[in-house]
This record gives C-alpha cells, structure tokens and sequence, in this order.
C-alpha cells in the first residue's frame, strides 16, 4: 500500500516533534499532499490509523490537504498548472519544466495535548 509509506514517516514525525513538545498525545493534524504523490486521503488516513496504533498519535484526526501541481517553463519562464500526464508549456510548447509544487507530502499543522492541562485546547 502506497499510503502506508507515507503513514509510517509521519508518525515517526509527529513522535519526535511530541517530544520535543513534551506532549502526551497528537490530537490532530494536517498534511498536505502534492498531486503528483497521487495520495489517495481516505487511504491514507486508514494507513495513518494503523501506523498510529500504539503511538501517541494513535486516535488523531488527520486532514488531508490536496495542493494543485505547479510548474515552471524553464525556455519562457511562464508558471502553469500543468495536468499530471502533461508538462507541455502552454505558452512555447516546450516540455522543458521544473515541477514547483505539487511534489511534496508536508506535514502543516499538528494540535498536541499536553499531559497536564487535557482539558485546554492549543
Ligand atoms: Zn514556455
């Protein structure tokens, strides 16, 4: 499962940064998922579920965020949207692009719940 390749990092991230926060547990979070990784979010929040399981992000909400892809001409310089099995420039008709977003899987927010104050949110 491709998701579970995603799902595996991120929960070892959200480890380290509940450490770093001397969190107890993830209460939420959002990623954002470039078009070009082809993420499916139902999928990956199943895959997140299960790598969770047993962590301190077990049981956290996940959002997922989809961000369009965007590309650059590289021969005119024109930034685009190209669809996914197309990277012809619209304006030169050049397939010379540099892909500026739309690649990544970035984790964007995460709520913490602290040990001592459960009750408070942030
Ligand atoms: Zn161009």
């Amino acid at each position: 499962m491709h998701e579970m390749s995603i799902a595996i990092p991120l929960v070892e991230q959200l480890q380290a940064l509940a450490a770093e926060h001397n969190a107890a547990r993830v209460e939420a979070l959002t990623v954002a998922a470039g078009v070009m990784r082809q993420v499916v979010p139902e999928a990956l929040v199943v895959a997140f579920e299960v790598a969770a399981a047993e962590t301190c992000a077990a049981g956290a909400s996940l959002t997922v965020e989809s961000v369009p892809l965007a590309a650059r001409c590289r021969q005119c310089g024109r930034q685009f949207e190209p669809s996914i099995d197309s990277f012809v420039c619209d304006r030169c008709n050049q397939a010379d692009v540099e892909i500026i977003d739309g690649n990544d899987i970035v984790l964007t927010s995460v709520t913490f719940q602290q040990a001592d104050d459960e009750d408070q949110p942030g």
